[in-house]
């Protein structure tokens, strides 16, 4: 298996450390053409403007948007933006998740906080998730397929998962707990693109 880390800004280092401890084969992407033989891909935490703007200016979009048509992708934090469909503002976005999304959702007074989620599909014990500047998601289509697999403690929905495309609020790669990305290559190793195109 095969796995990219889009690597235009933000934390691609930390998944890269992270899918390679899990035995996983991990590479840096950066040009369209290195997506032709991945079987998933991760767009990690950072700026989703600068991601945004830099996809678009390495010609990106497009085969990102083919490319998570077919095969998984999972986006974390300004990944779970980018994938969303709409943000209420305009900059570059997939749109490939029937998700609405607040940026910046906590505001200036709880820039970061960590806390305890119960994630569906990880029942063993809590997930201490890492939120920084982190987005919340305001609305799911559950009609087209969108899960709530956490929420925060006062209901905010925080991962969600559609079809083979996955996204969490809460950076993953900076704890050590490695189970998120554990459910990722799972859902990699169940997906069937042929069944799944759209
Ligand atoms: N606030 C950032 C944005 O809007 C996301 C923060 C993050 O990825 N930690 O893109």
């Amino acid at each position: 298996m095969k796995v990219g880390v889009l690597a235009l800004q933000g934390d691609f280092r930390e998944h890269i450390r992270m899918l390679r401890r899990l035995g996983v084969t991990a590479v840096e992407v950066r040009q369209a053409e290195q997506l032709a033989d991945l079987d998933g891909l991760i767009i990690p935490g950072g700026e989703s403007t600068t991601i945004g703007k830099l996809a678009t200016q390495f010609g990106l979009m497009e085969p990102l948007r083919r490319f998570g048509a077919e095969r998984p992708i999972w986006g974390t934090c300004a990944g779970m933006i980018f994938l969303a469909r709409d943000i209420g503002r305009d900059q570059p976005l997939l749109g490939l998740m029937d998700i609405s999304v607040n940026r910046n959702a906590f505001g200036r007074q709880v820039d970061s906080f960590e806390a305890a989620l119960e994630v569906s599909g990880l029942e063993d014990q809590p997930f201490k998730a890492i939120f920084i500047r982190a987005p919340l998601v305001t609305e799911v289509d559950e009609p087209a397929g969108v899960e709530i697999l956490a929420r925060l403690e006062d209901g905010g929905i925080v991962a969600v998962r559609q079809g083979h495309l996955l996204a969490t609020a809460f950076h993953t790669e900076l704890t050590g707990d490695d189970r998120l990305h554990h459910m990722f290559i799972e859902m990699i190793q169940k997906h069937q693109p042929t069944a799944a195109a759209s």
